[in-house]
């Protein structure tokens, strides 16, 4: 990385409140955060909020908890503080105007008086209206009219927005970290607005000036900000010069499964799969919008299946935690094309992080999915050890449930019909005379003795311990599934086991 080495990496996510986090958003976050650890640098959260239509109560707290999920805490932020403050740009509203003005003395932006009717029925005149260097000579600013009348508009404090004044043609360019070499042609950039009337500037005027002043070196953003870029190149150059210009990289788009496009909220709510970071309920239409957490993602997978949406180490590892992404992490390495998001390969992601997972940690994010289907655990620690005997086969946090809820309490629904077609008295006497010795407690609670006590059992019977296993694993568990069924007699202890063996035995007599 090109940087001297007095100059202090610091990058920043600026989000705009305005919602539910995308996944997107949260990899735009992961990459900054990654570089800062990296080069041993600073990451900021600066919140976005000059547009006050587009305000969304609760999404700077959203914001804020999605990243405390994921363990990536800014060094900077609203709340963490920290030198540059404030940082959400509605506190900082005194600090642009003068360099709006600067533009507007340097010829490199201009007053715009064209009132919300006046560009209304400009729009409906010219189709695709543009306010640019063709049209803005027709309209009412202060490069169209007379000096003496901008100054009678401005005494008489008519309200007006500043505008860049795009230059006619000129070729910008800069160096893409991801992309390389970038060029535009400021003819096909408008002449986009930098101060509001209400002196709010917009995001164009703003994203510069902080990145001015909070000192950041490199920003990592989406691709959709690019053709912003000339905006902000122009800005930088009029304001501050080209050399203080952070080093921008435009991550590529998340695109849907089929690679059609770039993912969207409304291909998850189609395809049955979360695109926000955690749930969302937007506050004015109440629609709520499942999130990873809730639908039972750990954040360490999170943030892995994330880092590989659009980045590798260069070998087939696919398995990182955070630490060793930082470590791993190098801008070269991010594919310059979208990467397609696979629902199937996150829950795979998710499946392999549980099976890494200590149990005690895993036992405490599933205990209030256990209260809440009303499982009652007596003993906190004989639920970590459940854990530990069925997080193979569980892909989500709430797989937890149907895989473990026999070890809590005995199934009333048993799958007689997978033993009928093999059941036979045989198989009934071995049963019943297992039932017995379990019911007076003749063999111990452990899971190899508990094996060699039924196997012996069975062979001295003249029956084959490998036919007794399924309809045994049916009457403990009521389905085909689980652990190593001694390992289920082990936990549920053999009184328990007696029962629900008499139970089946029960059921079967009546077929
Ligand atoms: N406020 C913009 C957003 O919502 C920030 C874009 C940028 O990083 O420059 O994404």
């Amino acid at each position: 990385m090109e940087n001297s080495a007095d100059q202090m990496v610091r990058v920043r996510f600026a989000p705009s409140p305005t919602g539910g986090l995308h996944l997107g958003g949260v990899r735009t976050v992961l990459f900054n955060y990654l570089f800062a650890k990296k080069y041993k640098g600073q990451f900021i959260l600066r919140i976005e909020d000059t547009d006050q239509s587009r305000f969304v109560p609760g999404a700077e707290q959203y914001i804020l908890d999605t990243l405390a999920w994921c363990g990536l805490t800014p060094d900077e932020s609203p709340v963490h503080g920290g030198a540059y403050g404030p940082y959400r740009q509605s506190e900082r509203k005194p600090m642009y105007k003068q360099y709006a003005s600067q533009l507007i003395e340097q010829g490199n932006a201009y007053y715009a008086f064209d009132t919300a009717e006046e560009l209304d029925a400009k729009r409906k005149e010219i189709p695709n209206f543009q306010y640019n260097r063709a049209t803005r000579m027709g309209m009412k600013n202060s490069l169209s009219l007379p000096a003496e009348e901008v100054t009678r508009l401005l005494n008489e404090s008519t309200p007006y927005v500043v505008r860049i004044n795009m230059p006619d043609s000129e070729e910008l360019v800069f160096e893409d970290l991801i992309r390389g070499e970038v060029k535009f042609d400021t003819s096909m950039v408008d002449d986009k607005v930098l101060l509001k009337a209400d002196e709010m500037p917009t995001y164009h005027l703003a994203v510069v000036v902080d990145d001015y002043l909070m000192k950041i070196t490199h920003a990592f953003r989406g691709e959709e900000w690019l053709p912003s870029a000339p905006v902000h190149i122009l800005v930088w150059k009029n304001l501050f010069g080209l050399d203080q210009m952070p080093q921008w990289a435009h991550l590529p788009l998340i695109l849907k499964p089929d690679g059609n496009g770039k993912l969207s909220k409304r291909d998850g709510d189609r395809l049955g799969f979360p695109v926000f970071a955690m749930d969302w309920t937007d506050p004015n239409t109440k629609e709520p919008t499942i999130g990873f957490k809730e639908r039972g993602f750990l954040p360490a997978a999170f943030v892995n299946l994330l880092a590989m949406l659009g980045w590798n180490d260069g070998t087939d590892q696919e398995l990182f935690s955070l630490d060793s992404l930082i470590e791993k992490f190098s801008l070269d390495r991010v594919h310059k094309g979208g990467a397609k998001f696979d629902y199937e390969k996150a829950k795979w992601f998710n499946q392999e992080w549980i099976k890494q997972s200590d149990n005690a940690y895993l036992a405490n994010l599933v205990t209030p999915s256990f209260e809440a289907a009303k499982i009652e655990i007596h003993e906190p620690s004989y639920l970590v050890k459940v854990i530990g005997l069925v997080k193979e086969r569980c892909q989500l946090l709430p797989d937890f449930i149907p895989q473990s809820s026999f070890f809590f309490t005995a199934a009333t629904e048993i799958d007689t019909a997978s033993i009928l077609p093999k059941w036979d008295p045989a198989k009934a006497a071995f049963f019943t005379s297992v039932m017995d010795a379990y019911k007076h407690q003749t063999v111990p609670n452990d899971a190899t003795l508990l094996e060699a006590h039924f196997k012996s059992l069975a062979t001295e019977q003249g029956l084959k311990p490998g036919d007794l296993m399924l309809p045994f694993r049916i009457m403990l568990v009521g389905d085909k599934f689980g652990p190593g069924v001694f390992d289920i007699v082990a936990n549920i202890e053999t009184q328990d086991a007696a029962k629900r063996i008499q139970y089946c035995l029960d059921l079967l007599s009546k077929n």
